[in-house]
C-alpha cells in the first residue's frame, strides 16, 4: 500500500508542531491531527531559555515568538529550603550563552501554542484541527497509520512509515508503545490552579520571574503572565482530594491564604472571569514514563511518553527537546542516511536521559524544603524514595544519567541521591554571598547535569552545534547534523 505521507503527528501541542516542522522543514509530507481547534487552553506556562532560542530557534519561530508581547523571564524566586526569605536564581548566571539568550517567557499557552502551529503550517506540515485521532493501524510488527474522525463525523484513515504520537497526558494511543504508564509515587502530588487578575509584581529586574513559595501543605507558583493576568497553583498531595473534588475554588483559595507568601501578592486582587481564565482545574496522577518510547512505525514524545512535575518549569523543554529527537530520527530513516533501529534508539537513550536529569534534580530539590512537622515536606524527603520506585528509575535511566558516576542498581540510588540533595542545599545555602559571575548553583552535580542539554540545545541553534562534545550516551552514538534537524553517524 502506498502511504500517503511520510510522517503523521498525532496532537498539536508543543511537542506535536515541533516534531511536524522538523520533518516538513526537511520537504517530507506530514499530517498533523488535532483533536481541538486552537487556540485551545493547556497548563505549563512557564518556559525555559531552552524551548524559547533553542528548539523555536531551530523551528525559525523565534522572532515571531519574541514579539507576541509575553512576559520576560530571566529567572526564579523561591521560598523554598533553609532561608525563610526568597532567594532567586537568573538565566544569566548559566555560563557560556550570550546575555540576551539567558531569558524565557512566561506564556498564554494558548497563544504560544496556536504560534508554534501556524509555523508548523507555514513549513509545509498539513493541519487538520477538530480530528481526533482513535487509533492506530498495526500491521504485524508495524504501526504503518491511524483512523480519525473528521469535523464532520466521519471516520477516515491516514498511512504513513511513521505516526508520532504527540497527543498529551490525556492520549489514547499510547498503550502500542511501551506497555502501560509506570506512575512515579514520589511525585505523586494534586495541583489546583486558577488566574487572578493582576497580582502585585516582584522588584525590578525579576518582575518576571516565576515565584515559587513552599507553605505547609505543599508548594505554590505564582506565574505573571500578564499585567492584568497572574497564574496561581497549589501542588499539594493526594490527601486533599476530597476537599478539591468538594469545592475546587474554595480548596484552592484556602490554599493561597495558608501560603502568605503569596497571599499577600493578591491581597485585593479579583479573581479572573473571562473565559478561559474564569475555571478552576484540578491535574492528578500527571508523573509516569513509559518503559519504552518507541516500536517500529511510532513513537511517544511530550506528555503521551513522559513527565515528572510542575515545580522547575520542564515540561514543555522536555516535550519539544524529545520531539525534536524523534524528528531527527525520522529524517534520518527517511533520507536514509542512518537506519531506523539506530536512528530511534538514540532518540530514546537521549530522551531518557534528560528526563532522568530532571527527575533526579527534582528528588534533589525536594528535599531541601525544611517543614519537617509537615505531612507534605515530609513524605518528600529522599529517604522517603522507596526501593520501588528506585528500582522503576534505574529501569528508565539504565546507567546513563549520571556519567562517570554510572548508577547500576536501586539501592546505590539513595546514596546518590542523599549526595546530590546535599550538594544542591549547600550551592543554594552559598547564592546569597556569591557574587554576579559565579554561579555557586553549577557546582551542584544536579544542576550542571540539568542545564547542559538546554545549553547544547542554544549552541545548536546558534552555532551549529554543541561547543563542547556533548558526552556520547553510548560509545556509538549518533551526532547530530548543523542545521539540528537530523542524526548523521558520529
Ligand atoms: P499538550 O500540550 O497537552 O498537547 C497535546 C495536544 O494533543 C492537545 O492539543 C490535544 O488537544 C491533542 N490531542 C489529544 N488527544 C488527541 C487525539 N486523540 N487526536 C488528536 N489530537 C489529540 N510545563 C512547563 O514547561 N512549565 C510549567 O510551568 C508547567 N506547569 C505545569 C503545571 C501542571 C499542574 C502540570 C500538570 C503540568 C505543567 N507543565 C508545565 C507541563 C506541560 O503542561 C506539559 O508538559 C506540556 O503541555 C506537554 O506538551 P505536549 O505537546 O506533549 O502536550
Amino acid at each position: 500500500m502506498n502511504p500517503d505521507y511520510d510522517l503523521i503527528v498525532v496532537g498539536g501541542g508543543p511537542a506535536g508542531s515541533t516534531a511536524a516542522t522538523v520533518v516538513a522543514m526537511r520537504g517530507h509530507r506530514v499530517l498533523l491531527l488535532e483533536r481541538e481547534t486552537f487556540p485551545r487552553y493547556q497548563i505549563g506556562e512557564s518556559l525555559l531559555p531552552a524551548t524559547v532560542h533553542g528548539v523555536c530557534q531551530i523551528l525559525g519561530v523565534a522572532d515571531e515568538v519574541a514579539k507576541a508581547g509575553f512576559t520576560l523571564k530571566r529567572g526564579g524566586t523561591l521560598r523554598w529550603g533553609r532561608d525563610p526569605e526568597p532567594w532567586q536564581f537568573s538565566f544569566s548566571m548559566t555560563p557560556r550563552l550570550p546575555e540576551p539568550t539567558a531569558t524565557a517567557f512566561q506564556v498564554e499557552r494558548s497563544r504560544f501554542d496556536e504560534i508554534l502551529l501556524r509555523n508548523a503550517g507555514r513549513a509545509g506540515v498539513e493541519i487538520r484541527e477538530g480530528s481526533p485521532v482513535r487509533r492506530v493501524l498495526p500491521d504485524g510488527e508495524r504501526v504503518r497509520g491511524v483512523e480519525y474522525t473528521d469535523p464532520d463525523g466521519t471516520v477516515r484513515t491516514a498511512y504513513a512509515p511513521h505516526v508520532i504520537d504527540a497527543s498529551g497526558n490525556t492520549s489514547r494511543i499510547h498503550g502500542q508503545v511501551g506497555g502501560t504508564r509506570v506512575y512515579s509515587d514520589f511525585f505523586r502530588n494534586l495541583a489546583v490552579f486558577g488566574y487572578y487578575e493582576g497580582g502585585q509584581r516582584l522588584p525590578e529586574p525579576n518582575s518576571g520571574n516565576i515565584f515559587c513559595a513552599a507553605f505547609d501543605a505543599g508548594w505554590i507558583w505564582y506565574i505573571p503572565l500578564r499585567p492584568d493576568l497572574t497564574s496561581v497553583g497549589a501542588v499539594i498531595s493526594p490527601e486533599h482530594i476530597p476537599a478539591v473534588q468538594r469545592d475546587p475554588r474554595a480548596a484552592w483559595q484556602d490554599m493561597i491564604r495558608a501560603c502568605p507568601d503569596v497571599d499577600r501578592l493578591l491581597t485585593g486582587v479579583p479573581v479572573a472571569t473571562d473565559p478561559p481564565y474564569d475555571r478552576v482545574r484540578v491535574r492528578k496522577d500527571y508523573s509516569y514514563w513509559k518503559k519504552s518510547f518507541w516500536t517500529p512505525g511510532m513513537a511517544l514524545v511530550g506528555d503521551a511518553a513522559c513527565f515528572v512535575d510542575p515545580v522547575l518549569s520542564s515540561g514543555v523543554h522536555l516535550a519539544t527537546y524529545g520531539a525534536l529527537l524523534a524528528a531527527r530520527a525520522v529524517n534520518a530513516a527517511l533520507d536514509g542516511s542512518v537506519p531506523e533501529s539506530r536512528g530511534f534508539a538514540e532518540f530514546e537513550a537521549r530522551y531518557r536521559r534528560e528526563y532522568a536529569v530532571f527527575y533526579e534534580f527534582l528528588i534533589a530539590f525536594y528535599d531541601m524544603e525544611q517543614a519537617e512537622e509537615s505531612y507534605f515536606w515530609a513524605a518528600k524527603k529522599v529517604t522517603k524514595v522507596d526501593l520501588g520506585e528506585a528500582a522503576a528509575f534505574a529501569e528508565l535511566a539504565g546507567g546513563l544519567v549520571s556519567g562517570d558516576r554510572a548508577v547500576v542498581g536501586p539501592e546505590q540510588l539513595g546514596d546518590h541521591w542523599r549526595a546530590a540533595a546535599a550538594e544542591l542545599d549547600g550551592a543554594v545555602g552559598r547564592l546569597a554571598a556569591a557574587d554576579d559571575r559565579v554561579n555557586p548553583l553549577l557546582s551542584a552535580r544536579v544542576v550542571g547535569e540539568t542545564f547542559r542539554t538546554g545549553n547544547d540545545l542554544q549552541e545548536q541553534a546558534l552555532y551549529g552545534g554543541p561547543l563542547d562534545d556533548p558526552a556520547p550516551t553510548a560509545p556509538d552514538s549518533l551526532a547530530v547534523t548543523a542545521d539540528g534537524l537530523s542524526w548523521t553517524p558520529a
